[in-house]
């Protein structure tokens, strides 16, 4: 039986078997006992699925991660150690060094310096473009080395709103997969595979568990790119892996396994980045009312943006549910039953002000953190921006009096008389 997605919060990834546990159980246990080494043997060839190391897979994790498969509708899934690794993963497993990448421009702080810095590091170029760019420009980004396209669905803190199928065209034109981070409109308001994806990544530190307990990341594969069609520029999935005896990642495991195993016994084994079981619990506890966490933090968002649109000390709010918000239309599309509980927004009289108004906040606390039940925010442009200078944070879509106001589960009139309090005391 299909099922809803409100249904699949609650119950998906983990089906109790007669006298089994309801709830799912927290296997606290690195090592896994077999009789035989032959037995053994074959787990490290890949010619039998089981577990024998937490630092590759655990089960608890594994059931989790169906769960947000189920929820995306992909074809495999494993839980990372934060939204960064997932990130990471999913474009290192297909790109290497002499590589290039196409990464929209309005990203998260965090992925930006992995992809700019780090990642270029390793020697893997990235070029950044617009979300708003015409598909022109898209394509003259393309090179001959080119392996991915990414971009976030709604972008943190710039609240852009990627066109997927835009960027999902001009990717399988090239040859290549779009990788799309999902954290902000969670599953509940943007299945990206449905429009054409073909990789999704959350940081599940976000909505997903969605109450500031334990940072995680996802990286779920839709399955549906065709590796073997363009087996030239994928080597590491159509050509033997000498370090697993020659196992060829599409063969063995088909489109549907492909990418993530690799990802599994290649970049879990040697980079290790294993959420723990404990966390993947956790997240399993918040997936269970993402479906009304999520309706409840677009209304209050909705409430608030709508509040501080009309609010004569605030210069500018940005949140796709507002109708002549520039992304409004891209939004409707794509986000028709809401888009999150972000609202970013600008205060008259520039970075000094949005300091001063937001130290006066008592419900919502300034946080280095979003998308979570208690509202809190941040000015990105200090914090998680700092490392930019101006025209990198103009191409990021953050100014430097932006402030990024996280809507909680609160009363969504708590919300506005807190902010119409600290906007009186500035
Ligand atoms: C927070 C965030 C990340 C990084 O995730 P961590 O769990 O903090 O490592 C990546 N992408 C987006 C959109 C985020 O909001």
């Amino acid at each position: 039986m299909k099922k809803r997605i409100e249904t699949t919060c609650v119950q998906g990834g983990y089906t109790p078997k007669n006298g089994e546990p309801r709830q799912i159980p927290i296997i606290q246990s690195t090592t896994f006992k077999y009789d035989t080494s032959e037995d053994m043997g074959k787990l490290f060839d890949l010619e039998a699925s089981g577990y024998f190391y937490t630092r590759l897979q655990n089960p608890t994790n594994d059931m989790v991660a169906a769960k947000i498969c189920e929820l995306e509708g992909g074809s495999a899934a494993m839980l990372t150690s934060s939204g960064q690794a997932a990130n990471f993963y999913a474009v290192f497993n297909i790109a290497n060094c002499g590589d290039h990448v196409i990464s929209a421009s309005t990203i998260y702080g965090g992925t930006y310096n992995l992809f700019a810095v780090t990642m270029k590091k390793m020697g893997i170029d990235f070029t950044f473009v617009s979300p708003d760019c015409t598909e022109k420009e898209l394509n003259a980004a393309f090179k001959p080395n080119t392996k991915a396209v990414f971009g976030e669905t709604i972008a943190n803190p710039a609240l852009t709103v990627l066109d997927i199928e835009k960027f999902a065209k001009a990717a399988h034109d090239h040859g290549v997969p779009l990788i799309v981070d999902n954290t902000f409109a969670t599953p509940v308001n943007c299945r990206p595979f449905e429009w054409g994806a073909d990789i999704v990544t959350h940081s599940t530190t976000k909505y997903l568990d969605g109450h500031g307990a334990g940072v995680g990341g996802c990286i779920v594969d839709s399955g549906k790119f065709d590796w073997d069609k363009y087996a030239d520029k994928f080597p590491g999935l159509t050509t033997p892996d000498e370090s697993y005896h020659g196992v060829v990642y599409t063969k063995q495991f088909g489109l549907g396994g492909a990418f993530i195993t690799k990802a599994t016994a290649q970049l879990m084994r040697d980079f290790g980045s294993i959420q723990s079981p404990q966390n993947a619990f956790l997240l399993n506890l918040g997936l269970e009312s993402l479906h009304l966490r999520i309706k409840r933090h677009c209304e209050n968002a909705q409430k608030v943006a709508e509040f501080l649109q009309s609010n004569d000390k605030i210069s500018w709010v940005t949140y796709c549910g507002l109708k002549g918000d520039k992304y409004y239309d891209l939004a409707q599309k794509y986000l028709p039953n809401g888009s999150c509980g972000v609202v970013s927004f600008g205060v008259k009289g520039g970075r000094k002000a949005a300091e001063a108004f937001m130290k006066h906040l008592k419900v919502a606390a300034i946080e280095t953190h979003v998308a979570d039940a208690r509202t809190c925010c941040l000015h990105p442009a200090s914090a998680t921006h700092r490392q930019m200078n101006d025209e990198e944070l103009a191409a990021a879509g953050v100014s430097p009096d932006l402030v990024r106001f996280s809507c909680g589960i609160e009363n969504a009139d708590d919300l506005i008389e807190d902010i119409k309090q600290a906007l009186e005391q500035i």
